[in-house]
């Protein structure tokens, strides 16, 4: 940790303005895409050496992704900056990722050589009450989008974390801590806005284009870039929840009697209170979720089964109380039931891909 932020420093001490001469190298594969970008959009291109640049490469969850070196980066502003970027890289053939809130675990949204397409500055939060709909923006994240609908006393079915972005997270189904009543975060998804790699924009939804619309909840990259997840808004709720404390809490809630409310069990320690999403979302922002890293994220999916859980937990301890002498390292075990209220949404707003796998409780 100490190393990057000295290797940052360094960097910055180097840095030029953005306005870097045009890529010479013409070995690089993203070095043609860079170039004509440059000419259409040159305050929105950020070539390697330059602050922004620079900035942007440091703000990714997983240090893999940081690690890769794209050609440039590319913020565009608008619906249309992207699908002039989408011509560009689809008609020259240039490598690309997507990037919104960058919290993907793996590199999936980084690129070694090649364009990286940033859309953190699409941020848009557009409440229309009228409708009780909400446009948001691919790079806003959790945290600002519950704040901002707080103040309305509404809120939407979106991450438990405060600085996931929207893009990926509505893209890839979307776990919320309103799910069990509200289904995945897509599943409340009315409209996307999408720009297709010919770079045409089109609004997506349940009359207009419904198989894209329904392939877009579980479609990541491989359909478009969205410009704009517009999902239906909820009455704010209060929430019993807790922080730090969620290994006690579910070591206490399997020992304890069928019946014992949650808040009777006994616990190691209990940060657990009656409060709102963004309260809560942000216990996360402080915790060593945030920290800069490398990561290593593994996912099972079982029928739901209380004593499985409580063999994996003691097992994954034997594991990693061996480990216990690497510094820096952390290990989690996140427990997520899929319980029927998620597929039984989903079929009321027009169903998903996920639906096709869904046979009972599950836990993740
Ligand atoms: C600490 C932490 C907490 C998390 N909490 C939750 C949670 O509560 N619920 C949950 O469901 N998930 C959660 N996740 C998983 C998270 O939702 C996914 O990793 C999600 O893909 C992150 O979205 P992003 O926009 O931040 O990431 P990015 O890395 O920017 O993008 C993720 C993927 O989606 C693609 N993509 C992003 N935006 C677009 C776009 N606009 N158009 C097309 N493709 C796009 C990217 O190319 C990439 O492949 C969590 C992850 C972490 C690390």
């Amino acid at each position: 940790m100490k190393s990057r932020i000295l290797l940052l420093l360094i960097n910055l001490a180097s840095l030029k303005a953005d306005q870097t001469p045009f890529s010479k190298n013409t070995a690089d594969p993203g070095h043609l895409c860079c170039n004509k970008l440059f000419e259409s959009l040159p305050s929105k291109v950020h070539l390697p050496g330059s602050v922004e640049y620079e900035r942007q490469q440091y703000d990714y969850y997983s240090l893999q992704q940081a690690e890769l070196q794209p050609s440039c980066r590319v913020t565009p502003t608008t619906s249309s900056d992207v699908s002039l970027i989408m011509k560009t890289v689809t008609t020259n053939l240039c490598p690309f990722a997507v990037r919104s809130g960058g919290h993907s675990a793996w590199p999936g949204s980084n690129v070694q050589g090649g364009v990286t397409l940033d859309l953190s500055q699409l941020t848009i939060i557009d409440i229309d009450e009228k409708r009780g709909t909400v446009g948001l923006g691919p790079g806003s994240r959790w945290k600002a989008v519950y704040a901002a609908m707080e103040q309305y006393n509404l809120t939407v079915v979106g991450g438990r974390s405060p600085n996931v972005g929207v893009g990926g997270f509505m893209l890839g189904g979307g776990i919320s801590l309103l799910s069990f009543r509200r289904g995945f975060g897509c599943d409340n998804i009315v409209n996307y806005e999408i720009v297709l790699a010919d770079g045409t924009i089109l609004d997506v939804n349940a009359t207009s284009h419904s198989d894209l619309f329904w392939a877009l909840k579980l479609g990541s990259t491989n359909y478009g870039i969205v410009t704009r997840s517009t999902t239906r808004e909820e009455l704010q709720v209060i929430i019993i929840g807790g922080g730090d404390e969620i290994v006690s809490v579910w070591h206490a809630s399997l020992d304890s009697v069928p019946g014992a409310s949650l808040t009777d069990t006994p616990t190691i320690a209990d940060s657990t209170r009656t409060t709102s999403l963004l309260n809560l979302v942000g216990d996360l922002q402080s915790s060593a979720f945030v920290e800069t890293g490398r990561r290593r994220t593994y996912t099972l999916t079982v029928k739901l089964d209380a004593p499985f859980l409580w063999d994996v937990f003691k097992h994954a301890k034997d594991i990693f109380d061996k480990l216990e002498y690497v510094s820096g390292m952390h290990w989690y075990l996140i427990y997520q039931p899929i319980t029927k209220g998620f597929p039984i949404k989903s079929s009321e707003t027009g169903g998903s891909p996920f639906k096709v796998f869904w046979k009972s409780p599950m836990t993740t």
